[in-house]
């Protein structure tokens, strides 16, 4: 029988839930193949992904610190990629060129609108953050029909100039952490929570009926989601939803068919 090979690359990877994500989509879809973890040497990607892409792996998912050299390598982009400057999936074509896609704005989307039934229709919404993370995510919050979004980064100048990589007409504007506005959907695209720290977000960012988000995850509250209920968040996320739904819209970039997300985040949700 014929099996196709794929992998997530990175460093460090060995936490990495994707071979699990990926072999219970392909179980539930019927799908020949197998997905596994490669912690790549932080010099050593170009050259893993030449070797191991031109020959046993049909594709790839790329996560920290490899996403804008993935962005380099691709030989062609899709208009998220391009924008954002990160990859976060590759897939091989039949004539060996290498495509590179950025998967997390849909995965972010669809776990808004369709796990959470946030309507992001005219949607005030606030993204903290001007990395990767956010970068990848601004084209497809804007094609959501947001009424309004705006970036905020603790350095302002990062958050400025992420903002002007995208054409004008969309309903996008930069600001510093303390002038940002009142949201209805927050979310947050820093690191911060890796290290227990919160962005030093003014109060006023939550009112009533904002929906918080954390990109982060984890078994407990994330202290972004913690700072957020305290001050009335109505609704709380973590990024547990996006991590299952970017690794769906990339396993339909690869094999052509979309896994049922649902029953795969219940049963991997990490648990306390
Ligand atoms: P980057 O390193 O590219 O960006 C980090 C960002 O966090 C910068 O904007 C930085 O601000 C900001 N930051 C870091 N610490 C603080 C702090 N203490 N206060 C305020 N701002 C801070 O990271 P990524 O964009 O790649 O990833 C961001 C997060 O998103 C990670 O936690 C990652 O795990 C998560 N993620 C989750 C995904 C999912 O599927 N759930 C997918 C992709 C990412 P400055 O510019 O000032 O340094």
């Amino acid at each position: 029988m014929h099996i196709d090979h794929y992998a997530v690359i990175g460093h460090p990877v060995a936490h990495s839930l994707s071979p699990r994500i990926h072999t219970l989509f392909a179980r539930q879809t019927g799908q020949q193949l197998d997905y596994v973890a490669i912690d790549a040497h932080p010099d050593g990607f170009p050259a893993l992904v030449r070797a191991r892409m031109g020959a046993d792996l049909s594709g790839a998912n790329v996560t920290v610190p490899f996403k804008a050299e993935a962005c380099a390598l691709a030989d062609r982009l899709d208009s998220r990629a391009a924008r954002a400057g990160a990859v976060n999936t590759l897939r091989r074509e039949p004539d060996g060129s290498l495509s590179g896609f950025n998967t997390d704005g849909p995965g972010l989307v669809r776990d808004l609108m369709t796990n959470l039934g946030c309507d992001l229709h005219g949607a005030a919404v606030v993204l903290i953050g001007a990395g990767g993370a956010a970068a990848g995510v601004i084209e497809a919050l804007c094609e959501a029909g947001v009424g309004r979004l705006c970036v905020a980064n603790r350095t302002a100048s990062r958050a400025e100039a992420l903002v002007a990589r995208f054409a004008s007409g969309w309903p996008l504007s930069a600001c510093t952490l303390d002038a940002v506005p009142a949201a209805d959907v927050l979310v947050n695209a820093t690191s911060a929570s890796l290290g227990g720290a919160v962005p030093a977000l003014p109060d006023r960012v939550v009112c009533a009926g904002t929906l918080a988000y954390d990109m982060m995850y984890g078994a407990a509250p994330t202290p972004f989601l913690a700072w957020a209920r305290e001050r009335g968040a109505a609704n709380c996320a973590d990024g547990f939803g996006m991590l299952v739904e970017q690794a769906a819209e990339a396993f339909l970039l690869w094999r052509d068919v979309r896994p049922d997300t649902v029953p795969v985040m219940q049963a991997l949700r990490p648990s306390s």
